[in-house]
């Protein structure tokens, strides 16, 4: 009776998304063998233009759609199936198409960026011999030319994979001859999924299965067999086979001959790659919540156990007892039965938050670090998709992990950049993680030390509700922040230094006292701007409020947003002094210079860099940790999330060159950088102090910073973003132009311009550029950029759809055109 209800309604047709840069779904036929098992969200190989590629089911379809221009005749039919169990599950399917909606992505690369690496199959070609070449191959054995030596092959090694063929034929590409050879029927040429997939991975176990001390039994058996039967009952009667060998020091034989006569089982087991397998952890904290804390959880809980969507801003300085807030809620969660997700930003997840995590939550808590290796990254992924571990701890794309029935997504740090994917799919997980929770009525706590302008916008506005934890634990107190002012260090000294009197002194003495400092770094420089040392102004656009950019080539400064260009000055226009600087060289050499002034000290660097060698990084922050470290010099990353009670020092050396940025949140990102910064210094008990290098230091987000005044530093800036017409007060969106040779690029941004009026004839938008961007080359790419403003949110992402359609980019590479809405980095 079944089968025929479902007869009827059996899918016919699939509705794919593929995972490359194409926005439109495709539509084929499902054989009927498939007919019964594909789901939505499965996984399968589907024919599209001449290669085959992996694609998602969007949708299943028992006939076409009614008035499609779709031609029966002419759909292909669906290759491969490669999932029965899908691994997006429908909610996270859904996610994933409002993302791509939203952020004009394709949704395809959305649900490939959705899913842990290892599960994206890439298709390869395989070759094979056909009967009717094997059949041919004994009738020519005698002949030895190269199609004879490579049916040969082929019927030796079986199917290849087309490379490996041509590899042990010894050709460099397809040979012509294989097509002949195809053409005669002698072999076939097919695609497949590459099965190199990232799985589970198995560990052979053997189990005792004779319980009683039948003396009987014993008699018949060896000595060795004895010995297995012995070491199996000194551990709990079920051990990994490799262990019994060893403990038992036997050969694995004596096991199999149990097993023949039953007193023993052999079986295969899931091995977990557990990333904190041999850590210690500490015992979970059970202290009483502060008021305040208790007061926000409690705000929390109420919406967690009525079941419904709401949004919370949690302001708390650093080591204000936010996360004992996330931890305690998600242990709220799991009463309810329900999941929970905390996101973090990518540098955040320390080993030191990932062990109190475990330490409360165990083996309910899947982490999703970005420097897991693929198959550790799998297994925990595997473990949420199965509904072992309810809580999923990770960086940006956790925001699309499987948990089930969510019920509470944290995402702390929620001002941080990395939030925002800088490739295409351009997502950014903390507003994608607003969504989720709407969608499947969770509640959303978004934590900050610094809330983002937009959030703490929202806050005001009653979006989202706000909590607020003022003071420190134990009312520790905050280290005050001293700017130095480095005009006079300059006036002083008559030429310009890289560290002041102060900095070294204090250095110095905190190492004297056996306490140890970071030093900060900024990024590295990205562009040139002007600074006077002497009275410490910038020069910015008149129509942008933004930095302009020194050119060396043609000694001219450039806006970056408008493209405004003037000559650069040779006297400062504010004070008139001849003190003109050009800031934005490197700043390795700063290491260099303290190590050279500090042989004594034991340093370690962090940036970028080095964090991509995962255990480097791992290692000296574990070291700088447990003291074998006095100083750790890095760049802004240093600023997040770690707690070292006997930090006492942070300097901060080249602040000035965040400021300048051409970036209308340079202010944002300095003030936020300083008040992390400071929140570093004086965990412990000691206190600690924070020092300041700058040119300038009348500058708002500095000197609030140094006071640690967010209101007031949230009321200048917001009166800057309504005047200059920046978010939250319109809605962005940038448009980058790249390509390897100037002139094309040059052209491309061209006809985007045209195209982009065209579309605004109702004038809804303005639209700045092409200008080129702060990164005007990289990776040997020509980058032109364009700005997008709006009241309208939807005016804004109607412009780019109709323009990116338009006539004019027929012929245009759309690779070469990435799209952000809402973009947090300007450069
Ligand atoms: P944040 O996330 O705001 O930086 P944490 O939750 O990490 O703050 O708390 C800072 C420190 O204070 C941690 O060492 C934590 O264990 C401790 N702590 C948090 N809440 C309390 C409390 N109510 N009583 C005592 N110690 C606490
Ligand atoms: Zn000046
Ligand atoms: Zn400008």
């Amino acid at each position: 009776m079944a089968s025929t209800a479902q007869a009827v309604t059996l899918p016919k047709y699939a509705q794919v998304a593929v995972p490359v840069h194409l926005s439109k779904t495709f539509t084929y036929r499902l054989p009927a063998s498939m007919q019964r098992d594909v789901r939505l969200g499965s996984r399968v190989v589907v024919p599209l233009g001449r290669k085959p590629v992996t694609a998602y089911v969007v949708a299943l379809l028992p006939a076409l759609r009614e008035g499609t221009s779709l031609i029966e005749s002419e759909i292909k039919e669906v290759e491969q199936l490669l999932d029965r169990d899908p691994p997006l599950t429908p909610q996270v399917l859904e996610v994933t198409r409002w993302v791509a909606d939203y952020y004009l992505a394709p949704w395809g690369e959305v649900m490939r960026a959705a899913l842990p690496t290892g599960i994206n199959a890439s298709v390869e070609e395989v070759v094979s011999i056909t009967a009717e070449g094997q059949a041919q191959r004994s009738a020519v054995r005698s002949q030895s030319n190269v199609k004879t030596r490579a049916l040969n092959l082929l019927a030796a090694a079986g199917d290849l994979d087309l490379k490996t063929f041509c590899l042990r034929i010894g050709v460099s590409r397809t040979p012509k001859w294989l097509r002949e050879l195809e053409a005669d029927g002698l072999v076939e040429r097919v695609h497949r999924a590459r099965s190199t997939v990232t799985r589970a991975r198995k560990r052979k176990m053997v189990r005792l299965k004779l319980h009683s001390k039948d003396g009987a039994e014993h008699q018949s058996l060896t000595r060795a067999q004895h010995a297995v039967i012995e070491t199996l009952r000194a551990h709990q009667e079920e051990m990994a086979v490799g262990d019994l060998i060893e403990s038992a020091g036997i050969s694995e034989s004596p096991m199999r001959t149990l097993s023949k006569k039953g007193m023993v089982e052999i079986f295969e087991e899931d091995v977990r790659r557990d990333p904190l397998a041999d850590a210690k952890l500490p015992a979970p904290d059970d202290f009483q919540l502060t008021p305040a804390q208790g007061q926000a959880l409690d705000a929390i809980e109420q919406p967690l156990t009525e079941g419904g969507f709401a949004a919370f801003l949690l302001h708390g300085i650093t080591g204000s007892g936010k996360t004992e807030v996330y931890i305690r809620s998600m242990r709220t969660a799991l009463a309810q039965g329900r999941g929970a997700m905390m996101l973090v930003p990518e540098i955040a997840l320390t080993p030191i938050l990932s062990r109190r995590l475990r330490a409360n939550f165990g083996d309910q808590v899947a982490i999703f670090h970005s420097s897991l290796s693929k198959g550790e990254r799998f297994d925990e992924w595997a473990r949420a998709r199965r509904g072992e571990a309810q809580i999923v701890i990770g960086t940006r794309s956790a925001v699309f992990a499987p948990v089930e029935n969510l019920g509470l997504v944290i995402v702390d740090e929620e001002h941080d950049t990395s939030y925002r994917q800088q490739e295409s799919p351009f997502y950014n997980a903390r507003d994608t993680a607003l969504i989720r929770g709407q969608k499947e009525n969770a509640v959303v706590v978004l934590g900050s030390a610094t809330p983002s302008l937009e959030s703490f916008h929202n806050a005001q506005t009653g979006k989202y509700q706000y909590l607020h934890l003022a003071n420190r634990i134990a009312n520790r107190p905050l280290a005050s922040a001293e700017l130095i002012d480095m005009r006079d260090v300059f006036a002083q000294a008559k030429r310009p230094a890289t560290f002041s009197d102060q900095l070294l002194t204090a250095i110095q003495q905190t190492h004297a006292r056996g306490e140890q400092a970071i030093i900060l770094l900024n990024r590295r420089g990205y562009s040139s701007f002007i600074l006077c040392r002497s009275c410490g102004e910038s020069i910015t656009c008149p129509n942008c409020d933004v930095t302009l950019t020194y050119h060396r080539s043609d000694r001219t400064i450039v806006c970056h947003y408008c493209n405004h260009r003037q000559i650069a000055p040779s006297v400062c226009p504010v004070c008139d002094s001849k003190y003109i600087y050009y800031v934005g060289e490197g700043t390795e050499q700063i290491e260099e210079e303290i190590r050279k002034r500090f042989p004594s000290l034991r340093i370690a660097r962090i940036d970028r860099d080095a964090a991509s060698r995962r255990h480097a990084f791992e290692k000296a922050l574990l070291d700088f940790g447990k003291g074998e470290l006095d100083m750790l010099v890095g760049t802004q990353m240093l600023a997040k999330g770690h707690d070292f009670p006997n930090v006492t020092l942070v300097g901060v050396v080249s602040v000035d060159a965040g400021l300048a940025l051409p970036d209308f949140r340079a202010a944002e990102r300095t003030f936020q950088l300083i008040t992390q910064v400071a929140g570093r210094a004086g965990r412990g008990a000691r206190g600690g102090r924070v020092l300041i290098q700058t040119y300038h230091p009348g500058h708002y987000a500095l000197r609030l910073a140094a006071t640690q005044d967010y209101p007031a530093f949230y009321n200048e800036e917001i009166r800057h973003r309504r005047n200059h017409g920046y978010p939250p007060f319109v809605a962005l969106a940038s448009m980058l132009v790249h390509h390897r040779e100037l002139r094309r690029a040059q052209s491309i941004a061209l006809s985007l311009r045209k195209a982009l009026n065209e579309a605004n004839s109702n004038r809804a938008c303005r639209v700045l550029g092409p200008a080129p961007a702060p990164l005007a080359r990289l990776r040997g790419e020509h980058r032109l950029h364009f700005l997008i403003k709006s009241r309208s949110r939807r005016s804004v992402r109607q412009l780019i759809d109709t323009a990116l359609n338009a006539g004019e980019f027929s012929d245009t590479d759309l690779r070469s055109v990435n799209v952000e809405i809402d973009p947090v980095s300007m450069m």
